[in-house]
This record gives C-alpha cells, sequence and structure tokens, in this order.
C-alpha cells in the first residue's frame, strides 16, 4: 500500500513547488522589467514617479456603480488612487501630491502656473524621474499643452484622465492610472514633451485634443496620430517635430499672471462686437475659431481689425476640428495672424505664454509656425 502511494506523493510535491515558483511576479524573482523599446530596471533601481492630483472624473465617485455621467468629479484623494492600483509599485516608487481636487472646467490660469512651477521644481530634482499628473479631461489637453511648453525638463511628463468615474463598473481610471507611470518610468518617453495617456495611448499634448463627450477612446489625434500605445509594454512609434519643453522661449518661474487671452466663435449673422466687449474685459489677445480655414465673416473681421488697432493680438484658428489655418495674404495685411494647426483652446494656451514675450505680430506669427 505503502509503496503504491510514494509515487503519487513525490508527484504532487512536485506539483505544488512547480505552483510556488510560478506565484512569484518576475520582479519579485529579481527579473528586469522590460519596455519593448530597449529599456531595462531592475525592481531595486525602479524610477521614482510623482503623482500629481488634481481632480476630474478619475478622481470622481456616485452612490451608483452604474452611473457613468451623474457623478462628483474630484470626489476621492491622491492617495486613494494610489491605493487602488497597488500593481504600480511593481513598475515604479510611486508617492503622491494633491494640487486641487476640481473638475478641470475650472481649472484656470493662476492653477496652471502652479502645477507648471511644481512640475518644474519636482523633476530639478535627482529624487524625481516622471510626472504623471491626473486631471479631468475637459481641459486635460490645454494643460498638457501648457506643460508642454512651459517644462524645463526632458524627464517624462503624462497627463491621464479617465471617462469613467472610479465608482463604475469598467472604470478606465486604474489602467489609465497604471498606464501612465508605466510611461513615466520608460527611458523613451525622455525629451517627448507633455504626453496625454487614455485608453491605451500616447498622444502628444500638442497633436491630441478630446473628441467625444462621453467614449472612453475619446482622445484623438486624426490628422498626426497617436505618438505610442501601450500594449503591457510601452511602444513609441512617432517623433514630435515642434518645440516643445528646454527649446521654448517661455520661463514661467517668475510670471506672476499669464495676460488675458479669450476665445471668440465664427458663426453666420456674427458680428464685430464680441471683440469690443473682450477687449473691453481686458482682453490682451484673442483667439478666433473661424469655420473652415479661419474665415471670418464682414463683421466679425471689423471687429477683428479694431482690436488690432488697439493693440490686441487676434489669431484665426478653426472650428473644424483638423487642418492647418494659413496665413493668407487677405488677413496678413491687417495682421490677423494664423494659428497653423492648433485648436482654438491650444491657440489661446500659445498665445498667452507668446504675450509674456512679445506683442510684436509678426514675432507673434514665428511662435504659431514652429511650436
Ligand atoms: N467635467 C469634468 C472634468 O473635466 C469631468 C470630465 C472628466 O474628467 O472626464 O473634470
Amino acid at each position: 500500500m505503502k509503496k503504491r502511494l510514494m509515487p503519487i506523493v513525490t508527484f504532487i510535491t512536485a506539483l505544488l513547488l512547480i505552483a510556488v515558483g510560478c506565484s512569484q511576479s518576475p520582479q519579485a524573482k529579481e527579473a528586469p522589467h522590460q519596455t519593448k523599446n530597449g529599456s531595462s530596471s531592475k525592481k531595486g533601481n525602479l524610477p521614482n514617479i510623482k503623482i500629481l492630483a488634481t481632480g476630474g472624473t478619475i478622481a470622481g465617485a456616485d452612490k451608483s456603480k452604474t452611473s457613468t455621467t451623474e457623478y462628483k468629479a474630484g470626489a476621492v484623494g491622491v492617495d486613494s488612487l494610489i491605493q487602488a492600483v497597488p500593481e504600480m509599485e511593481d513598475i515604479a516608487h510611486v508617492s503622491g501630491e494633491q494640487i486641487v481636487n476640481i473638475d478641470s472646467q475650472n481649472m484656470d490660469n493662476k492653477t496652471l502656473l502652479k502645477l507648471a512651477k511644481r512640475v518644474n521644481e519636482l523633476l530639478r530634482s535627482d529624487d524625481t524621474d516622471g510626472i504623471v499628473i491626473t486631471h479631468g479631461t475637459d481641459t486635460l489637453e490645454e494643460t498638457a499643452y501648457f506643460l508642454n511648453l512651459t517644462v524645463k525638463s526632458e524627464k517624462p511628463v503624462v497627463v491621464a484622465g479617465s471617462m469613467r468615474p472610479s465608482t463604475a463598473i469598467g472604470a478606465d481610471g486604474p489602467s489609465n492610472l497604471y498606464n501612465a507611470v508605466k510611461v513615466a518610468a520608460a527611458p523613451e518617453a525622455k525629451g517627448k514633451g507633455a504626453l496625454v495617456v487614455l485608453n491605451d495611448r500616447i498622444g502628444s499634448a500638442r497633436y491630441v485634443t478630446k473628441t467625444n463627450t462621453t467614449a472612453t477612446d475619446t482622445f484623438k489625434s486624426e490628422e498626426m496620430g497617436y505618438i505610442g500605445t501601450i500594449a503591457d509594454d510601452v511602444y513609441f512609434n512617432n517623433i514630435i517635430t515642434r518645440k516643445h519643453t528646454k527649446d521654448t522661449d517661455f520661463n514661467i518661474a517668475k510670471l506672476k499672471k499669464l495676460p488675458q487671452v479669450d476665445i471668440i466663435y465664427g458663426y453666420q449673422n456674427d458680428g464685430g462686437y464680441l471683440f469690443d466687449a473682450a477687449a473691453k474685459a481686458g482682453a490682451k489677445g484673442i483667439v478666433f475659431a473661424g469655420a473652415g480655414n479661419g474665415s471670418m465673416s464682414d463683421t466679425a473681421k471689423k471687429g477683428a481689425v479694431k482690436a488690432v488697432k488697439n493693440g490686441l493680438a487676434i489669431v484665426r484658428s478653426t472650428r473644424t476640428g483638423n487642418g492647418a489655418v494659413t496665413p493668407n495674404r487677405e488677413f496678413e495685411k491687417d495682421r490677423l495672424l494664423a494659428s497653423n494647426s492648433l485648436n482654438p483652446q491650444k491657440a489661446r494656451i500659445l498665445l498667452m505664454l507668446a504675450l509674456t514675450k512679445t506683442d510684436d505680430p509678426e514675432r507673434l506669427q514665428t511662435y504659431f509656425n514652429e511650436y
């Protein structure tokens, strides 16, 4: 009887040993952590990634698990966001800091400056290898582009958000945050400017935009394409040709305030009076979201030309969502500038920063051609 049991006991013991071996994570066995473009870091030598939380849906909560549009954004703090994804500890040393906890439609110039200054301060230190910013998706691209122009470091800066609140079935926040940390920890992410990570895609802050009110694949980069993807590993496929981070003229270290720049939308039967109203309210610049190739009705143009004569900078962008707005002689002679391929909300960000350097229309246009 005993003799017949022996092989069975040996077999079970062997199975148990294999099972114990398999249950250890690769990191626990000190195997290198790999990203496909060649990066590799050991568990004991993981990068330090700081998560700066600002609110949004990724920090949103509701009593109902099925509610994806009715919830309170900015309800959950950075510690809870980190605790929800303990797997991040396998790829980075993660720590958090709460900058604000707001809906991103309430993000203002003062908070933008505060955030960018903090990012620069952290990245100057050897203790921080990369930064992830959690943010509401509504104005995420504006903050990301502002950072793209004002961060003075090559270290990765990744902005992430989510479309479903943390309490929802199928919440996309945890995987977006995990992926954002993975990208921030990847050496290949260095020197690429501010990046936007949602829905397994990596977008450049210069090109990516929110395209859908509720869908999880809302961030698209239709004309230029994503610059990378995350499929367990991080893959970069594209390069950024526009000036960013260390190569820009903008240094916000001593800046207390940004000049007021407003956006005016073009439509049939519009009037020039909105330009007067913006000027009266203190605007130093106006972005016009024109139809087509930044076209303007005669009445809107009258208002814009008057504003230029009064010293305001006017930049024509487009409400179409894609394509470049070209200078065109008709507008150049009146010093009405062209946004190139920047959408209105990003053209506003660049114009605010450009106006801290110059009010000369020619120099302003150069920024739109190069950035
Ligand atoms: N409107 C909110 C915000 O932008 C929620 C949208 C979101 O984060 O997806 O913060």
